[in-house]
């Protein structure tokens, strides 16, 4: 028995200072954005460790399920905790909305799979994190769903595959592990030509340095475990874009499918992204430093990171970034043998497949994070046995340096 009226039920209190902080800049959004304070008055967010919320009367359920009012039902569907950190993100990235996922894989296939049907077409860059080659290339095709994918650099291998329509595009950019570049704003024209939404993988970026909707992409995912928390200790993802995307798309998937993020993981966002410009920014520069210092060194065939003027497209990802990133890949003269023995040689960098920590971390994709990609495509997209990837954390970086050179001396001998 609804009457419909629902004034005597408490809906989610009004944030009144979103108006206000709509107008505010990066720095201040990372630290006031999406705060809800409880009646205690609390200064920092709380975490709200909770799976149901109760009802002042079987009516107040009944409209809640309803929709009639809006307030928190299961948290499955929603949590204040998880709301500070969509907010906050949200007014970080100046996207319409957010959905946070348990995952950055999580986020990836809500993304696409909730847009995605029997029949449609997926056009994506063939340099992806290897989990969403597998779901572009093995998982949807199950379903029915074609899958195309490119060299991200041909604006003609673009243009021929999205030739007769296609539902989505997806692209990672920079790449991982090869830090491709793709001309954002050239894709977006020709993918929403083609009738498709592009889905932009931002991870390697972070909304820091990157801002895919200012270069006509629809959708940004992130696997919030990497730059926003920073720290190495949690799982998590989010979803964004338009209200009608999220809305209608997003969440009517995941509420059904359950990727949540638990309201602990969701703190731990929530202050991650509090520092995460300072943090981008400081290892972004020491990245930029060791990638300086590295290159033409006597025992690596190459040093690749975005901002050297020595990668191939550097231009074009100092014209979509603001830094070169906190990733660089280096090529040890010798492959896998020598790739290793450099590994084993470090004694401050951890060997370690995660990024975008405040530890250094370390890693040899062609045995890890990509040995499932075939040694063909693997060859294609430049990874090869002597290749290593370095994340550069928040260390002093003449240390970082001084590691990598005692351990590349130790090749010499
Ligand atoms: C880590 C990563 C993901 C997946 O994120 P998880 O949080 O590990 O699920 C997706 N894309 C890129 C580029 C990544 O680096």
């Amino acid at each position: 028995m609804s009457t419909g009226d629902t004034s005597h039920f408490d809906p989610l209190p009004e944030r009144d200072g979103d108006a206000v902080l709509e107008s505010m800049r990066p720095d201040t959004l990372a630290v006031r954005g999406g705060l809800t304070r409880s009646h205690f008055d609390e200064t920092a967010e709380a975490i709200y460790a909770t799976s149901g919320f109760v009802y002042s009367s079987a009516a107040e359920a009944e409209a809640a399920f309803a929709g009639d009012i809006d307030r928190y039902i299961y948290g499955r569907y929603g949590n204040p905790t998880v709301t500070m950190f969509e907010e906050r993100l949200r007014l970080i990235e100046g996207a319409e909305a957010c959905l946070a996922t348990a995952s950055g894989m999580a986020a990836v296939y809500a993304a696409l799979a909730s847009q995605l049907k029997v029949g449609d077409k997926v056009v994506a860059s063939r340099a992806l994190f290897g989990s969403c080659t597998v779901v572009i290339n093995e998982i949807l095709p199950r379903f029915g769903i074609e899958s195309v994918l490119v060299d991200g650099g041909s604006l003609e291998q673009w243009a021929d595959a999205l030739d007769g329509g296609a539902t989505v595009v997806f692209l990672e950019t920079p790449s991982n592990p090869g830090l491709e570049i793709i001309d954002m704003k050239a894709v977006c024209d020709l993918a929403h030509a083609a009738g498709a939404c592009v889905v932009v993988d931002n991870i390697f970026a972070s909304p820091v340095l990157q801002s895919p909707l200012d270069f006509g992409a629809d959708v940004i995912v992130y696997s919030a475990t990497k730059h926003i928390d920073g720290q190495g200790r949690t799982l998590g993802g989010a979803v964004l874009g338009t209200s009608e995307f999220i809305n209608s798309k997003v969440i009517p998937f995941t509420r059904h499918t359950g990727p949540s993020l638990s309201p602990f993981n969701a703190w731990v966002f929530v202050k991650g992204l509090e520092t995460m410009r300072l943090r981008v920014l400081h290892s972004s520069a020491s990245a930029l430093m060791v990638a300086a210092t590295l290159e033409g060194h006597g025992s690596l065939a190459d040093v690749r990171y975005p901002g050297l003027s020595t990668h191939p497209q550097h231009d074009l990802a100092m014209s979509q970034m603001s830094a070169g990133g906190t990733v660089l890949t280096m090529t040890i003269d010798g492959g896998k043998k020598d790739s290793f023995e450099f590994l084993d040689a470090l004694k401050l960098i951890d060997i370690s497949n995660n990024l975008g920590d405040s530890k250094s971390l370390i890693t040899h994709p062609a045995t890890t994070t990509h040995r499932r990609v075939s040694p063909d495509l693997r060859a294609e997209l430049g990874i090869t046995d002597g290749m290593v990837r370095l994340s550069v954390g928040l260390e002093d970086p003449a240390d970082i340096i001084d590691d990598l050179c005692q351990a590349l001396a130790v090749l010499e001998r």
